[in-house]
């Protein structure tokens, strides 16, 4: 009965919504403080921005009635916490996800899932189209989103309006650094504090915090630093009531998980090791979990968030929702599920000001008496995209691309030989060089009539739609339609280069 979310069904008629158009937004901003964890402590990449920057794909959706839905894959910099970072997910989205939604009519949202299973794997780049769709329907049906999410569950399970909620803190530089996090997050007010730890920053950290907080709610939080050889170090945690341990073994592991359990009084919570409903039910019914941490984004949407939800309410296992250091997009949406009466901790979701100044979205979220963060109650998301922050946070992405394709990208060149009145159509990362070899090898002067940005794929494109004017090799006669299209395709090679 977990399996079939396709079929899912929803309790009202809804208002179907035609996707007319989806546009992406790549996306990083300055975190206000670095979130720095076992497994961003082992990500490849430069240790600059490691931890320093958020990054995300924003989507905007356009149904044909001029709703606009918005959603957010908050993969990040480099394949660290799960196997997708930016790159693939702007790849799977852009190739095939999008495609895959254009034109459709949607009667509810679980069947976004259905549509997009011809792709195999990704999820945060599904969950991020898939929350775009939830949006728009919750506008479009004029309807909050935490009460479209209630519309696809049994009766009792309508919105509570706010989320319990506790906030995490990465790993510091020293213990009294910590106690003084710890400090300023209980001063604001949060219920609940989770640590980052990793071999060496465990038990003298959870001894010592406990020694000084004896009474607060505290977890911790190894993202996959351990193995089942730490048993006695996961064993002298035992002794410090803490409210659990999030996944301390491998990230993809539930079986080992299944060893550990049994011989820890600390409840474990899986969190990078649940990807589905099935993953759920094998490490509840196996033994290796007794917490479920949901993060939606890692289970490819809200449907599947739907499915496990449905599992842990009925085999009364603890829920909560994690957090993937979201925009308030993503955390508007996590906030509307996390309302729901059978996530039953308090979850990984914080007040704006603990992640960033500012926020792409309005109202900004604050932390209310009683550790709890209330859900806004205008239709969809309930908080409104700020077009100039989007802006700033594009920007920001494109100065901060991590990958080695974007410090030198690939160009497609228009050469041309004026004798002949030829045009060669090739590609390459460096345009100039490649001029003066072409020019050395044919033995006359070449000249660049314009360069695009693309790859080989692109040339390959164009090649093919210029075939009746080819003269072999990738030259071209140079006719109206290549002269067009270079005219209102490329740019000139830059002065300097
Ligand atoms: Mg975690």
């Amino acid at each position: 009965m977990y399996s079939n979310g396709d079929k899912m069904v929803v309790k009202m008629p809804m208002k179907p919504i035609t996707v007319s158009e989806i546009k992406l937004h790549p996306v990083a901003l300055p975190l206000v403080e670095k979130l720095q964890t076992s497994s961003s402590w082992n990500a490849p990449g430069s240790n600059a921005n490691r931890g320093a920057l958020k990054s995300a794909i924003i989507i905007e959706l356009h149904t044909s009635d001029g709703v606009v839905g918005w959603g957010e894959c908050p993969a990040k910099l480099y394949p660290s916490y799960a196997y997708e970072d930016m790159g693939t997910a702007l790849h799977v989205t852009n190739e095939f996800l999008v495609d895959a939604v254009i034109g459709q009519t949607i009667q509810t949202p679980t069947g976004v899932p259905g549509l997009l299973k011809g792709t195999r794997g990704h999820p945060m780049a599904k969950a991020g189209v898939e929350a775009a769709v939830w949006d728009a329907m919750a506008k479009a049906n004029d309807m909050p989103l935490a009460d479209l999410f209630a519309a696809h569950l049994p009766a009792g399970h309508a919105s509570r309006g706010y989320a319990d909620v506790g906030v995490s803190i990465g790993i510091q530089d020293s213990i009294d650094e910590t106690l003084a996090i710890i400090q300023k997050r209980l001063d604001q007010g949060y219920g609940r504090i989770k640590l980052k730890i990793r071999p060496g920053w465990d038990v003298e950290l959870a001894t010592r915090v406990r020694e000084v907080y004896p009474d607060i709610s505290l977890m911790l939080d190894a993202n996959s630093a351990y193995t089942l050889d730490d048993v006695d170090t996961l064993k002298q945690l035992d002794t410090l009531d803490l409210l659990m341990i999030e996944q301390p073994l491998a990230y993809n592991d539930i079986y080992e998980h299944g060893k550990l359990q049994p011989q820890l009084n600390t409840r474990v919570c899986l969190d990078e090791s649940i990807k589905t409903v099935g993953d759920t039910m094998l490490a509840v019914e196996t033994g290796a979990a007794k917490i479920i941490n949901l993060k939606p984004a890692r289970v490819s949407g809200y449907t599947e968030s739907l499915k496990i939800y449905q599992y842990c309410v009925d085999h009364d296992v603890p829920l909560w929702i994690g957090g993937l250091l979201e925009t308030g997009v993503g955390r508007a949406a996590n906030l509307a599920f996390a309302s729901l009466p059978g996530v039953t901790l308090p979850c990984d979701i914080s007040a704006t000001d603990r992640y960033f100044d500012p926020d792409l979205t309005d109202p900004p979220f604050v932390l209310s008496e009683g550790s709890v963060i209330n859900v806004p109650d205008a239709p969809g998301i309930g908080v409104d995209v700020v077009p100039e922050r989007l802006e700033t946070a594009a920007i920001c992405w494109l100065e901060n691309i991590p990958y080695k394709s974007a410090e030198k990208p690939d160009y497609v060149y228009f050469f041309h030989d004026t004798r002949e009145n030829v045009v060669k159509i090739g590609h390459s990362r460096d345009v100039p060089k490649r001029l003066k070899t072409l020019s050395k090898e044919y033995g006359k002067p070449l000249t660049v009539l314009g360069i695009q940005r693309g790859d080989k794929y692109l040339k390959m494109r164009l090649q093919k739609q210029f075939a009746d004017a080819a003269t072999g090799d990738e030259w071209f006669s140079y006719t109206d339609a290549v002269r067009d299209y270079i005219t209102i395709n490329t740019a000139q090679l830059p002065e300097d280069s």
